[in-house]
């Protein structure tokens, strides 16, 4: 069976930034499992993989646009010192989770200064090309709810 959409598909995965330095691997984090035609993957890595059976490989360098995106200077927000109840543990480089009207977000400080932080909602991997190396493990026709959901179950069942 070949990779189209609706189908459920089962990946080794070693994600690098362009330096070569690995950001995610299956070799920690295990398979990853995704149901194909979704943008549940780098919209590269979705073109890339279509058409491709068990035990093919891919390895591709992808640029901003078919990746994370190119880097946004809107995402860039500063927050009066204020807004942080430890302020003083604050790094610049570190990573928070910021909670808007509209969910939690990764977020990374950027600056400090005597008023005000600057945090960062861009993906880390934002502006950069990526390179990815795959290899199919398995592929399999989604079942009928997880086509209607638009995510694969695990075990048969639905994790949301
Ligand atoms: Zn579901």
């Amino acid at each position: 069976m070949n990779i189209e959409k609706d189908t459920v598909v089962e990946l080794d995965y070693k994600l690098m930034d362009q330096a070569g330095q690995v950001w995610e691997s299956s070799a920690e984090g295990g398979p990853w499992m995704y149901l194909h035609g979704y943008g549940e993957v780098m919209p590269g890595l979705e073109k890339e993989l279509t058409g491709k059976a068990i035990g093919q490989k891919v390895k591709v360098e992808l640029p901003p646009n078919e990746a994370y995106g190119e880097y946004e200077d809107d995402l860039r927000t500063e927050v009066p010192r204020e807004a942080f109840a430890d302020v003083e543990n604050l790094c610049e480089g570190m990573r928070l989770a910021a909670e808007s009207s509209d969910g939690v977000h990764a977020v990374v400080v950027r600056e400090i200064s005597e008023d005000t932080v600057i945090i960062d909602a861009n993906h880390p991997l934002a502006g950069q090309t990526v390179k990815v190396e795959v290899k199919v493990l398995s592929v399999r026709k989604a079942d009928d709810d997880e086509v209607a959901h638009g995510h694969v179950h695990q075990h048969g069942k639905c994790g949301e």
